[in-house]
């Protein structure tokens, strides 16, 4: 019978901290493999402009961040396989992990999935989605150019997206169902500015129009409960983030919005699986706290390893 390759650590998506946790791995000399469904990066893939990453005087666009961490990680011999994660038994000794590329085995696994955008759930969303409805300003902003879209939601990502589409679009309309941004401060001063960019306060999207592809919303004033109709060509939805979790389910401990539970340690209810990124209980996710929980897993990991915690 062949013997079976028992990889010391196995990290689970090539994100910000997926990456950082196999630099440090493989820098620490552990046997480490990268299992990542498409390419690195994750969502800061798709994000154009990073400017609160140090190191990066000008700001540098996600994917040749991305790029940049993978090649780091595999400098020292880190290795990387595009397949995707269909079931993990990581209550297992070795840990399973099985993938549309095969089997795959190992001590210590790092959860690095990261987190997908959240829908709105109105009738329609997924048949429109690429017909008008889209979740990602930085991939799919340009098809828009000199038309009408809306924004949906209040806060980083669609200030973020609201800015950069202000760019694009001849006239962005911006849904919002407080009377405020959550975004960060940074932001509010230049949409107020952008004259392109209409704001409609305390506001929900109750209705997708459409014929062979979407051509209008309805909104409803919260407040007043009227309801009027916004010709546009896009809906770019900005809702927040759901944590790609479904495979651990039943697993590790998940909170209420099925986050994994996992504080400051990343370390996880199951001994020896660590949780890094946007993935976990975290106040702030961010790259550079991705980043952050990368080198402590593998902190975490190496004395597992060794016989401790
Ligand atoms: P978020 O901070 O959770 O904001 C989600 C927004 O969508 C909130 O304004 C929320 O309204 C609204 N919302 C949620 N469900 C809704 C629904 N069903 N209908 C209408 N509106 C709805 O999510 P995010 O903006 O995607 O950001 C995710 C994380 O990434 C955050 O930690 C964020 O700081 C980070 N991020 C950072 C940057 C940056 O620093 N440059 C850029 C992008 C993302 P309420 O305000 O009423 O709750």
């Amino acid at each position: 019978m062949r013997e079976i390759h028992v990889y010391d650590l196995i990290v689970v998506g090539g994100g910000p901290g997926g990456y950082t946790a196999a630099l440090y791995a493989a820098r620490a000399g552990l046997d480490t493999l990268v299992l990542e469904k498409l390419s690195a990066g994750g969502q800061m893939a798709l994000t154009e402009e990073i400017d609160n990453y140090p190191g990066f005087e000008e700001g540098i666009d996600g994917f040749t961040l991305a790029e940049k961490m993978q090649q780091q990680a595999e400098r020292f011999g880190a290795k990387s396989a595009y397949a995707q994660v269909e079931r993990m038994d990581l209550t297992a000794s070795p840990k399973v992990l099985e993938t549309s590329e095969g089997t795959f085995h190992a001590r210590t696994v790092v959860l690095a999935t990261g987190a997908n955008p959240r829908e709105l759930g109105l009738p329609y969303e997924a048949a429109l989605t690429g017909r008008g409805i889209a979740y990602c300003a930085a991939c799919d902003g340009m098809r828009y150019k000199g038309k009408t879209v809306v924004v949906v939601g209040g806060g980083n990502s669609a200030a973020a997206d609201a800015m950069l589409l202000s760019r694009i679009a001849q006239k962005v309309i911006l849904v919002h169902r407080r009377d405020t941004l959550r975004a960060t401060k940074v932001y509010h001063a230049p949409l107020m500015q952008a004259e392109n960019l209409e704001f409609r306060w305390n506001s929900v999207v109750t209705e997708l129009l459409h014929e062979d592809k979407l051509t209008g919303v309805k909104v409803k004033n919260l407040h007043t409960g009227e309801e009027d109709t916004i010709p546009c060509d896009g809906v770019f939805i900005s809702v927040g983030r759901k944590p790609a979790t479904e495979l651990v389910q039943g697993q590790l401990e998940l909170d209420r919005s099925g986050y994994i539970i996992a504080d400051e340690t990343t370390a996880t209810n199951l001994p020896g699986v660590y949780a890094v990124g946007d993935v976990r209980t975290k106040p702030l996710r961010q790259v550079v706290t991705a980043v952050a929980d990368g080198a402590t897993a593998v902190h975490m990991a190496e004395e597992f390893l060794a016989g401790g915690v």
